[in-house]
């Protein structure tokens, strides 16, 4: 691979950035730089000035250049059911989610569902992902094949459910243990590859098949977690009656040991205080996934409750109880959470947590999340405004329209998140290679 300069508006953080009225602080934007990647697909460093003729010019200048987005919470097979009517949680599990991963047994469905998937998070911004497959093993086999093939990142495992789920949807014990040993031999830790240890939600695990889950944790170094927490009220008190030794629904995977750095909690919602000192003390974090419990109708994310008890949160699209793929629905939707619960979230906190915030929750820092030197290229190039309305609010925001003055960044930054989409991607690398371009497609469609 030749060395590649691209040239944008370059925006990504160095720091946490604070709550409340949004300050520069931890935010570095670098207007019309060129970003520099070595031939290693590893992000070089950054310069106002072309750099020499061994870099390969990639001029996107007016566009908006940042980390590829992380989701830390999705379903592959759901993209089948995105958008299905009139249910909660538990009714929206029978009626559409379980028939419809039912038809990921057959290796072959998973493998196109598979590909569809991951084509689709790279074409709505997206370059790293924490995926549920099915409880099938070919399922979380075909997602590892196709991020493997693609050189992104992936976290991703087989679903652990041996109780209340269908004929077909059930696994037990033994089985998903040797199932889940074969996968973690084969490919966690192979090129960009994690496992997840994944654990549908307490209900569908008996504790025999919980402690299992914990002992595989303890076997194996560097495997996450992946599973659902107190999304919905109706939820937690079934929760309550299968294991009434259990302090809080939190509280049975903390007692099956599933807590740890790299566990991922969807939702969260209906915590208490216990519950987040626990995440804080174990190093498990929240995928937030405002989207999904808007749909859902679940419940409001308590995020001034998590930035106080100092636990990490990533956001999370959900998919299919969420309803877009695309990480900027999923702030607009995550704004409109915390403005019903009184509060108002800037710009750099929800795209913090999309990109830095995340890969630090997931301890991946050190590889995605940022522009700094040494990180792999995994960026998205966005255009600021698609469409008359978000480009008029674009120009008001630059001061480009009479009678205007430019305004803060944040106001820019902010108008793209609560007005863009996936409309606004032009392209996305991966480890410096494009892995989607837009035009590329229009002219092939
Ligand atoms: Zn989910």
């Amino acid at each position: 691979m030749m060395k590649r300069a691209i040239r944008a508006d370059l925006l990504d953080f160095t720091a946490t950035p604070g709550w409340g009225t949004p300050g520069e602080a931890g935010v570095r934007f670098r207007p019309d730089h060129w970003l520099l990647v070595d031939e290693a697909g590893r992000i070089a460093g950054a310069t106002p000035q072309q750099p020499g003729a061994d870099w390969m010019p990639d001029d996107q200048r007016g566009r908006l250049l940042l980390p590829g987005f992380i989701d830390s919470h999705v379903h592959c097979p759901q993209l089948d059911v995105i958008a299905s009517w009139g249910s909660g949680l538990l009714d929206w599990l029978q009626t559409y989610t379980f028939p419809a991963e039912l038809r990921h047994a057959d290796a072959a469905v998973a493998a196109a569902a598979a590909e569809r998937f991951l084509d689709a998070l790279l074409a709505h911004g997206t370059t790293s992902a924490v995926v549920f497959p099915t409880v099938h093993k070919v399922s979380a086999e075909a997602l590892f094949e196709g991020a493997a093939r693609r050189g992104m990142r992936l976290v991703t495992g087989k679903v652990l459910m041996d109780r209340h789920a269908p004929d077909g949807l059930r696994d037990d014990v033994d089985g998903a243990r040797t199932d889940c040993e074969d996968l973690i031999a084969r490919w966690h830790g192979q090129g960009r590859n994690s496992f997840a240890v994944t654990v549908r939600f307490a209900v569908t695990s008996t504790p025999a098949q919980l402690a299992m889950a914990g002992e595989l944790g303890r076997r194996h170094a560097g495997l996450y977690m992946q599973t659902h927490v107190a999304e919905t009220l109706d939820e937690g008190l079934w929760v309550a009656e299968l294991f009434p030794q259990a302090r809080s629904y939190l509280d049975v995977y903390h007692q099956a040991g599933l807590l740890h750095e790299r566990a991922v909690l969807a939702h969260g919602i209906w915590l208490d205080a216990q519950d987040r000192a626990l995440l804080r003390d174990t190093g498990a974090h929240i995928a937030h996934s405002p989207s999904s419990n808007l749909f859902l109708g679940s419940g409001l994310f308590d995020w001034p409750g998590a930035l106080q008890a100092d636990h990490g949160v990533s956001l999370a699209s959900d998919v299919g109880g969420g309803t877009s793929l695309c990480q900027l629905r999923t702030m607009a939707d995550a704004y409109k959470v915390q403005a019903l619960r009184g509060n108002k979230l800037n710009a750099w906190v929800m795209l913090h947590a999309a990109t830095r915030g995340a890969a630090q929750a997931l301890r991946l820092d050190h590889e995605i999340g940022s522009l700094e030197p040494g990180r792999l290229a995994d960026v998205v190039l966005w255009d600021w405004a698609v469409g008359p309305v978000a480009a008029q609010r674009d120009a008001v925001a630059r001061g480009a329209e009479p009678g205007t003055t430019a305004q803060p960044l944040h106001a820019r930054v902010f108008a793209l998140l609560t007005l863009g989409d996936e409309r606004n991607v032009a392209a996305t690398y991966v480890a410096g290679r494009p892995a989607w371009q837009r035009d590329l497609i229009a002219r092939h469609a």
